[in-house]
């Protein structure tokens, strides 16, 4: 039995969760404690000084959370995962591990907008600076890594374009450059996408979305493949001794584990942005149906999309499983089951204009109109529920902008994001149909 390895559908209901020794329970027990009772003296002191594996209290670890995080590295294909309370604050803290003051991060300008702000704002006051990469050409990143770069950063399909990152020869740039690619690949989950098989050295995720699945719950990881040499100078932090646990060395006392052992055992622990149990807990039921969800939203994605596509009052439809997508190979390559269920169209303003201006007026009136019109569909600023949703982001998070400034940041003024949920597809169309009636007048 311990040749066999068990299949993705098999690790998303049983990884890091046997049934609890003492009462037997067979779903992963709530650890509602925030600390740990130690065995003696000696077992306290040894915890503490990082020679002996075990809990302690709850923001450094708790077996909740140790039951997700062993499950998703699992998924992910990598040796370990560290949990925290959002994506978010997954993202801060392997930014703030691997870079501190005078460092450097090269990443692609196709971002989540919080991870913009993370990098060009809080870290950058922090005194760690961000260089944003608008091409997706692994040359162009190339060209952006300093000697004090520390990560290569993207995400892997980008949101609401569908561009899927060149994560082969963005892992080559850096592997060249001797530092890790770091990825966002909450859009694509484990069962779509491992980037860990196509050279991605550690995998963030907000779980809050597809892994969590019902939009109930925040909550983050960081994986880490296990592979990189973070003893190859560029590293300090990894190498030198660590004075708050007498002069241990991630690096060299822990291995492969170090940069984990860093992550859990000095940022959670100095930082403490950690997963609480019942979170921990809503999230692993999410977990465990991953597989089945993510077949579901993707079947239900390609029909609206094609759909979408085949309507005259759509100008566009950036689902990169469509042929005409710009991506649509990569496509094809690093996400063969399809990609993802996030992803963006517009609506063509009927009536003719005189000038650009105009049209782009008529264009931001029409996606207001059709986010009003829609009934079923939820009208809010989040991607991955069990639920369809739709944003317009030229009304909303992008609201100050004129429609000559939307333009120029890739969000076309009639620019609807969706993420395709789980409802009867005839039912997603259907108020599809009716909204966009009622925002260009014309019925397909
Ligand atoms: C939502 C999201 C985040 C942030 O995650 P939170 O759990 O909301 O903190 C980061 N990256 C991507 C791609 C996201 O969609």
């Amino acid at each position: 039995m311990s040749e066999h390895k068990f299949g993705f559908r098999t690790r998303a209901l049983h990884a890091g969760g046997t049934p609890d020794a003492t009462t037997g329970a067979r779903a992963v027990p709530i650890y509602q404690s925030t600390s740990f009772i130690f065995d003696d003296a000696k077992d306290a002191a040894n915890l503490f000084a990082l020679q002996k594996y075990g809990n302690i209290y709850s923001r450094i670890g708790n077996p909740t959370v140790a039951a997700l995080e062993e499950r998703i590295a699992s998924l992910e294909g990598g040796i370990g995962a560290v949990a925290t309370a959002s994506g978010m604050a997954a993202e801060y803290i392997t930014f703030s591990a691997l870079a501190g003051s005078g460092d450097h991060i090269v990443a692609s300008s196709q971002l989540y907008g919080g991870t913009v702000t993370l990098l060009d704002v809080t870290l950058r006051r922090m005194g760690i600076e961000t260089t944003f990469v608008e091409s997706d050409d692994p040359e162009e990143f190339r060209k952006a890594i300093r000697e004090n770069t520390k990560a290569v950063y993207t995400e892997v399909i980008s949101n609401p374009g569908g561009e899927v990152a060149d994560l082969e020869g963005l892992s080559e740039v850096a592997h060249t450059a001797g530092v890790p690619l770091v990825v966002d690949a909450t859009l694509a989950t484990p069962y779509l996408l491992r980037p860990i098989e196509h050279g991605a050295d550690i995998v963030i995720h907000s779980v809050t979305k597809f892994l969590g699945g019902h939009g109930t719950t925040l909550g983050g990881v960081v994986v880490e493949a296990g592979t990189f040499d973070w003893g190859n100078g560029r590293f300090p932090t990894m190498t030198e001794p660590v004075k708050s646990y007498g002069g241990i060395r991630w690096w060299d006392n822990f291995g492969e584990y170090g940069f984990l052992t860093k992550l859990r055992s000095e940022q959670l622990r100095d930082i403490g942005p950690s997963l609480n149990p019942q979170a921990a807990f809503t999230l692993l039921q999410g977990v465990e149906t991953l597989p089945q969800r993510m077949d579901a939203h993707i079947a239900n994605a390609r029909i609206v999309a094609e759909w979408l596509a085949s309507d005259p009052r759509i100008s566009y439809v950036t689902w990169a499983g469509l042929d005409d997508h710009p991506h649509f190979e990569r496509a094809q390559k690093y996400f063969p089951l399809g990609p993802g269920s996030v992803f963006a169209f517009g609506a063509r303003p009927s009536g003719a204009f005189d000038s650009d201006e105009a049209r782009l007026v008529a264009a931001r009136a029409t996606g207001e109109k059709l986010i009003e019109s829609l009934q079923l569909a939820s009208h809010l600023a989040n991607v991955g529920d069990a639920r369809t949703l739709v944003l317009h982001p030229a009304t909303t998070t992008h609201q100050q902008l004129s429609p000559e400034q939307l333009d120029a940041a890739g969000v076309p003024a009639d620019l609807i994001r969706i993420s395709v949920g789980l409802e009867d597809p005839e039912d997603i169309i259907w108020d599809l149909d009716q909204a966009l009636e009622a925002a260009t007048g014309e019925s397909r």
